[in-house]
C-alpha cells in the first residue's frame, strides 16, 4: 500500500539513461566524417515517456536519432518523428573528447551547473511556457574509442536542490483522490492529450477540474487564466519512475519552476504513468507538497545542483563495449574505414574517400602485380574491383602472388581470377570484387577461323568490361597483351595504368586521355557515336603530341608475340622479389593520385620538385606520368613522353580506324602482324630511322638509363 507520506521530505527517484548501440555507431559514424578533432559540445536530443509498466520505470533513451543529422535527409526523417507519444524530445548537450584523458579531466560540477544555469534562466525567461521540456534539459559527457569500438560516458541530470527541501502534505494513488466522474473524465482527458500529435510528446501540464467534475488537460502557459478563474489547478508531468512513494525526477525543476515563476507555495501535483499505453490512475500518484516561499522569485542565487548518474551506487561513469556484438563484417568495414578517415583528420582533408569507394577498378592479369595491385586498392578504400585471368594457380605461384595459397594450387590449381577473388574477400568481407576467366586477345598471335569467333566474343566481353569501369589497370606479363586494353582505354577515355615489370627495374605510368576524350564510352557499333567520334577526332589528330603518351607510344615496334622462340627463364617473369610489390604500390598510388587531381585523366605530367615550374601542387603532392625505378641502382625518376601520331594503340588514326570498323579491325591486327605499322606510318617512320622523344625530368641524366627497363 502506498504510504500517504505526510510530513517527510520529498525525494524523487533519478531519472535512469539508456543508450541505444545505433547511438554509438552514429556518434562514431560523426566523429569520423563531420566533428573529426573538433571537441565543442553537440547539441543531442534525449527522449522520454510516461512510465508504462507497474514494476519497470522507463528511462531517458539516446537513439541514432538523438544526434544530429550527417544529411538534409536523415533531418527530416527526425522531423518526421515529432509528436511521438513515446519519445517526447528532451534537449541535452553532448560532450565528446578526444582522449580518454581529457574525458576524466573534464570539471563535472562546472559542466552541471551550466546546464543547470540554461534551466534556471530559461524558468525566469519564460521560455519554459514555451517549451516545458527544457526543464529536463541534462548533460552528456563521453568518449568513444573508436578503435576498440568501447565508449565511456556519463548523464548528469541537472536538479535544482530546494532549500529547505520540499515536504509533502499527501502523497497517493491518484485514484484515490479523485471522484469516479472525476476519474473517469482525467482518465479521458488524459488518452486524449497522449493520442494527439500535437500535445502527445509535452511532458508538462496543467490539471483543471471544473465544478461538474469534468477534468480538462491545458498547456502550462494557460496557467495565469486558470488562478484568475479561480479553478483549482493541479501540475501534471509525464512520470517515468513507478514507484509508488516516489515521483520521478522530472517533477524537481518543475517544483522549483512553479514556486519561483509563479511563487506558489502550496502545490498539487499529478504524477502521469500508464499501463499498456493508457492512463492508469492507480499507479499515477497526486500529491501536494510545500515548500518555503523564501526561496523563490530571486533570479540572482540559482539553488545547489545535483544530478550525475549513478553507476550501481558509486560515482563512476559507464562504458560499454560494442566489438563483440558486432557483425564481423561491419566491424571489418568501419576498422578499414577507420585509418583512411583518420588521415582526414589531420594529414589529407581534402581526401577524397567517397570516389575511391565508387571508383570500379579493372584488373588485366591477376598475378604478382594483379594481387598485389588489388590488395593495394583495397587499401585505399576501393570497394569494386574486377580482375580478368585466364591462367590457373600453379605451384609456383603462391610465395610471390599474395592472393593465393597452396590450397589454390590443388587439384590442377583453381583459376587466378576465381582464387583471387575468394581471398579478397576473405581478406575484406565488404569487398565487391569479381573475377572473369578469359584471355586478352593479342595482335600478331594469328586466330584461325574457328577460333575467330571466340576470340571476337573476348574482344566484345573486354569492350564491355572496360566501358563498364572507371580505372583500367595492365598488369599482364607481355607486351602485347596490353595492346588491346590500351586501344579500347583509349577509345573509351578511362583512366589507365600500366605497371611492367623487368628483371630489377620497372615501369609505372599512367596513359594520357584518349584522341577523342570528350566521348564517353563510345561504343563502335553505334553509328551516332562514331560520327560523333570522327569530328572529334580530326580536331584532335594536331593534338596528339600535347597528349601524355600511352604504353605504345614511345615504341617504334607494334607489339608481336614476345612469347615465341623464348626460353624458359625468358617465358615467365623473372623479377627481383621486391620488384612487384613495390610497382603495384605506385601503380595504386598514381591512380589515386588521377582521381584526385582537378584535371583527372588530363592532368598534366608533374615532376618531383617541379612545383616552382608552375604546377600547382596538390595535397597528395605531384601527378606524375611516368615513373621508372630501377632496384639495382635504388634509384626512381619521373619521366613524361608525349602521345605518338604514329602510336599503335593510342593515335588518332588507329583509335578511328576501331571506331568506324569495330571487331573486323581488331582481326585484321590480330592476324596481321604488319597491319598496325602500316596503318600508322611506322613502317614509313623506321624506314627513315626516325627515333622518339622522351622528355627527361634532369636534362643531365644518362639516356642509357631508359634501357634499363626489358620489357619481358
Ligand atoms: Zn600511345
Amino acid at each position: 500500500m502506498a504510504d500517504s507520506g505526510k510530513g517527510r521530505i520529498l525525494q524523487f527517484a533519478p531519472f535512469q539513461s539508456s543508450v541505444d548501440e545505433g547511438f554509438w555507431h552514429k556518434l562514431s559514424s560523426l566523429k569520423l566524417n563531420k566533428l573529426r578533432l573538433d571537441e565543442s559540445p553537440i547539441p543531442i536530443t534525449g527522449f522520454y515517456a510516461p512510465c508504462s509498466h507497474p514494476q519497470v520505470s522507463n528511462h531517458l533513451t539516446l537513439l541514432a536519432e538523438s544526434l544530429p543529422a550527417e544529411s538534409d535527409e536523415e533531418q527530416s526523417s527526425l522531423l518526421a518523428s515529432q509528436g511521438n507519444r513515446n519519445r517526447c524530445p528532451v534537449p541535452s548537450i553532448l560532450l565528446n573528447t578526444n582522449t580518454l584523458e581529457s574525458f576524466y579531466a573534464l570539471d563535472k560540477q562546472s559542466l552541471l551547473k551550466a546546464e543547470a544555469k540554461k534551466v534556471w534562466d530559461d524558468i525566469y525567461s519564460g521560455k519554459v511556457e514555451e517549451d516545458g521540456s527544457v526543464l529536463l534539459r541534462f548533460l552528456v559527457i563521453s568518449f568513444a574509442d573508436l578503435k576498440k569500438w568501447s565508449f565511456h560516458y556519463w548523464f548528469a541530470f541537472p536538479a535544482l536542490v530546494l532549500d529547505p527541501p520540499a515536504t509533502l502534505v499527501n502523497l497517493k494513488p491518484a485514484l484515490q483522490c479523485f471522484t469516479s466522474e472525476e476519474a473517469e473524465s482525467l482518465s479521458r482527458a488524459c488518452n486524449e492529450w497522449r493520442s494527439k500529435s500535437s500535445t502527445a510528446d509535452i511532458p508538462f501540464f496543467l490539471v483543471t477540474i471544473s465544478s461538474n467534475s469534468s477534468v480538462t488537460l491545458r498547456n502550462i502557459r494557460e496557467l495565469e487564466a486558470c488562478q484568475n478563474n479561480g479553478q483549482k489547478v493541479i501540475f501534471g508531468f509525464y512520470d517515468p519512475c513507478h514507484l509508488p512513494n516516489n515521483p520521478g525526477w522530472p517533477l524537481r525543476n518543475y517544483l522549483a519552476y512553479i514556486c519561483s515563476r509563479w511563487g506558489l507555495g502550496k502545490i498539487h501535483f499529478f504524477c502521469y504513468r500508464e499501463n499498456r499505453g493508457f492512463a492508469d490512475l492507480g499507479l499515477s500518484l497526486v500529491g501536494e507538497a510545500e515548500i518555503s516561499l523564501s526561496q523563490g522569485g530571486n533570479h540572482e542565487n540559482m539553488p545547489n545542483v545535483v544530478g550525475w548518474e549513478l553507476n550501481k551506487g558509486k560515482k563512476v561513469p559507464r562504458c560499454i563495449s560494442l566489438a563483440k556484438s558486432m557483425d564481423p563484417t561491419r566491424l571489418a568495414v568501419s576498422a578499414a574505414d577507420l585509418n583512411l578517415k583518420l588521415m582526414r583528420w589531420r594529414t589529407l582533408p581534402s581526401l577524397n574517400l567517397e570516389i575511391l569507394a565508387v571508383t570500379k577498378c579493372l584488373l588485366l592479369g591477376a598475378g604478382t602485380l594483379g594481387c598485389q595491385v588489388a590488395r593495394m586498392l583495397m587499401a585505399w578504400g576501393v570497394r569494386k574491383i574486377t580482375l580478368v585471368d585466364s591462367g590457373k594457380v600453379s605451384m609456383s605461384n603462391p610465395i610471390r602472388q599474395s592472393l593465393y595459397a597452396l590450397d589454390d594450387c590443388l587439384n590442377g590449381g583453381k583459376f587466378k581470377a576465381v582464387a583471387a577473388v575468394e581471398s579478397l574477400k576473405r581478406i575484406f568481407p565488404a569487398v565487391e570484387a569479381e573475377g572473369v576467366v578469359m584471355a586478352i586477345p593479342m595482335p600478331g598471335h594469328s586466330v584461325s577461323s574457328q577460333e575467330e569467333s571466340s576470340i571476337l566474343q573476348d574482344c566484345r566481353h573486354l569492350c564491355d568490361l572496360i566501358n563498364s569501369h572507371d580505372a583500367i589497370f595492365l598488369l599482364t606479363d607481355t607486351r602485347e597483351s596490353r595492346w588491346l586494353p590500351s586501344l579500347l582505354c583509349a577509345s573509351a577515355n578511362k583512366i589507365t595504368i600500366t605497371a611492367a615489370l623487368g628483371f630489377d627495374s620497372f615501369l609505372v605510368m599512367r596513359h594520357g586521355a584518349g584522341p577523342a576524350g570528350s566521348i564517353q564510352n563510345s561504343q563502335p557499333e553505334t553509328l551516332n557515336n562514331v560520327s560523333a567520334g570522327m569530328v572529334n577526332l580530326s580536331l584532335s589528330s594536331q593534338n596528339d603530341s600535347q597528349r601524355l603518351g600511352c604504353y605504345f607510344c614511345n615504341d617504334v615496334v607494334a607489339p608481336i608475340d614476345s612469347t615465341a622462340n623464348r626460353t624458359l627463364d625468358q617465358q615467365c617473369t623473372v623479377t627481383r622479389p621486391g620488384l612487384a610489390p613495390i610497382a603495384s604500390a605506385l601503380a595504386v598510388e598514381l591512380m589515386v593520385g588521377v582521381l584526385h587531381h582537378p584535371s583527372g585523366i588530363n592532368a598534366k605530367a608533374e615532376f618531383a620538385n617541379s612545383n616552382d615550374n608552375g604546377c600547382t601542387e596538390q595535397p597528395l603532392g605531384i601527378l606524375p606520368h611516368q615513373i621508372r625505378g630501377s632496384l639495382s641502382q635504388f634509384s626512381q625518376m619521373t619521366l613524361v613522353g608525349h602521345a605518338s601520331t604514329c602510336c599503335t594503340a593510342c593515335c588518332s588514326t588507329v583509335v578511328s580506324e576501331y571506331l568506324t570498323k569495330g571487331m573486323d579491325f581488331i582481326l585484321q591486327a590480330i592476324n596481321h602482324p604488319t597491319y598496325l605499322e602500316d596503318l600508322t606510318g611506322l613502317t614509313e617512320l623506321m624506314k627513315s630511322a626516325g627515333s622518339y622523344t622522351l622528355d627527361w625530368d634532369n636534362d643531365s641524366e644518362n639516356d642509357d638509363n631508359d634501357d634499363d627497363c626489358v620489357e619481358i
